[in-house]
This record gives C-alpha cells, sequence and structure tokens, in this order.
C-alpha cells in the first residue's frame, strides 16, 4: 500500500471509529496504532478529523466551526495566488450562505437603513487579551481614550452577497455600505486584529459604530443591545 493510502485508510478508520464508538480522535489514533501501528493520517487529515471531531462527527454546512474551516482553507489559497477569483467567491458565498438564514438579530447600515447580514453571518471570536497584543505600551494608550482595550469594537463576519464585488482581484481592501457608500469597515484575506487583540483570520470586519443591531419582531435595537454608542 502506498504511503498515501495509508494515510488516507487511517482516516477512513478514524472517522468510523469516533462516530461508532464516540471516542475522541486521540483515543481513536491509540486504538488504531494498537491494532496497526503504521497508521499514519497526514496532517490534513488529521485537520479535517479535528472539524469533525467539533461538529459532533456530523458533517453541517451551517456549523461555525465548518464555516470557519472553509473560510480558513480559501484564505490560504487566495493568499498565495494573491488575488480572489469571481468563481472562487460565488462558490464561497453560495456555501456559506447555505442554510443561514434564519437567525433571530440582523444588522442594518445605521446611516442609510439597508439590511447588510445576519446574525448567523457573524463568527464569533474569544476576546484576545487586550492591548498587550498591541505593539504599543499601555502608557501610550491610556490618555487618549480610557476605554475597555479588551472590548471588541467590531464584528467580524463571513463574505455576504453584497461584498462580492469589493472582494474580487483583491487580497484586501474597504467594504463600503453597498446603498450609501458609508464606509463599515474593512477586509483582509490574511487577516486583522480586532481592537481586543485576538487575530482574525480572514477578516471582514464591521465596525460595531455604523451598524445597528435589529432584534426581529422588534421595532428598536431592545436592552442588552451590544451595540456601542457612537
Ligand atoms: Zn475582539
Ligand atoms: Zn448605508
Amino acid at each position: 500500500m502506498s504511503l498515501s493510502g495509508v494515510s488516507r485508510s487511517s482516516a477512513v478508520v478514524l472517522a468510523y471509529l469516533m462516530k461508532t464508538n464516540q471516542v475522541s480522535l486521540d483515543e481513536a489514533l491509540v486504538l488504531l496504532r494498537t491494532a496497526y501501528p503504521k497508521a499514519n493520517p497526514n496532517d490534513g487529515f488529521v485537520e479535517q478529523l479535528q472539524l469533525y471531531q467539533a461538529m459532533g462527527c456530523t458533517v453541517d454546512k451551517t456549523n461555525p466551526v465548518y464555516k470557519q474551516y472553509r473560510l480558513q482553507l480559501l484564505a490560504s489559497q487566495i493568499q498565495r495566488k494573491q488575488y480572489a477569483s469571481k468563481d472562487l467567491l460565488s462558490f464561497l458565498i453560495e456555501e456559506l450562505q447555505y442554510t443561514s438564514s434564519s437567525g433571530n438579530k440582523s444588522y442594518k447600515c445605521r446611516k442609510c437603513r439597508l439590511s447588510l447580514f445576519d446574525v448567523t453571518s457573524v463568527i464569533a471570536h474569544e476576546p484576545g487579551s487586550g492591548q498587550t497584543s498591541f505593539k504599543w505600551h499601555k502608557q501610550d494608550l491610556y490618555e487618549v481614550e480610557p476605554i475597555n482595550n479588551y472590548q471588541c469594537t467590531s464584528l467580524f463576519v463571513e463574505p455576504v452577497r453584497w461584498m462580492l464585488p469589493l472582494l474580487e482581484g483583491t487580497v484586501d481592501g474597504k467594504l463600503p455600505c453597498p446603498k450609501c457608500n458609508g464606509r463599515l469597515g474593512s477586509f483582509n484575506w490574511a487577516g486583522m486584529q480586532c481592537s481586543c487583540g485576538k487575530w482574525v483570520t480572514p477578516a471582514f470586519q464591521i465596525h460595531k459604530n455604523r451598524v445597528d443591531e435589529i432584534l426581529h419582531n422588534y421595532v428598536r435595537p431592545a436592552a442588552g443591545s451590544k451595540l456601542e454608542p457612537s
């Protein structure tokens, strides 16, 4: 059996063990290597198995973990080529928005009220360690703005349909509102740093103070809205 054959068949067996025995990837590897010491799935397969595990051993295209994985895969492809083709982007947007329009919240342009994206398009991240992640020191910042630097002042979203013409043929740029042309944020396939210090890759960043959060069935954003005053 060829090396890649060993790798692929190991991966298939591992996925089977994980699902039927309800064991983790690590446990499945131990089981497999006990029976078959040469078992050696390559890094790509291991990554896919980790994703499979994170999704509870099913493949769910609406799962945020899956979406993030697809996006990162595409980001590395686009970074290699240094541009994003229209075909690739259309495919991605099709796939990401597969069944993602059932959220209970959406976001509108604060200036012109155009509906921009649904809450299911928001990709949440664990806040970073604040300004220590930045290159400058605390002393340089506190007099300018005594804000909590651990807070995220932006939302990061998956690419949505109206962004398509903006993304084509480039790797980074601005994200103006498609209706009023007001500044909403920017994007970079190589990633960007959130105000909380966390790197997000790829990054489609929307400033929270440029959009209004709309709870469906409510006229105005309800109390407890995460929006900050502009
Ligand atoms: Zn953040
Ligand atoms: Zn607008």
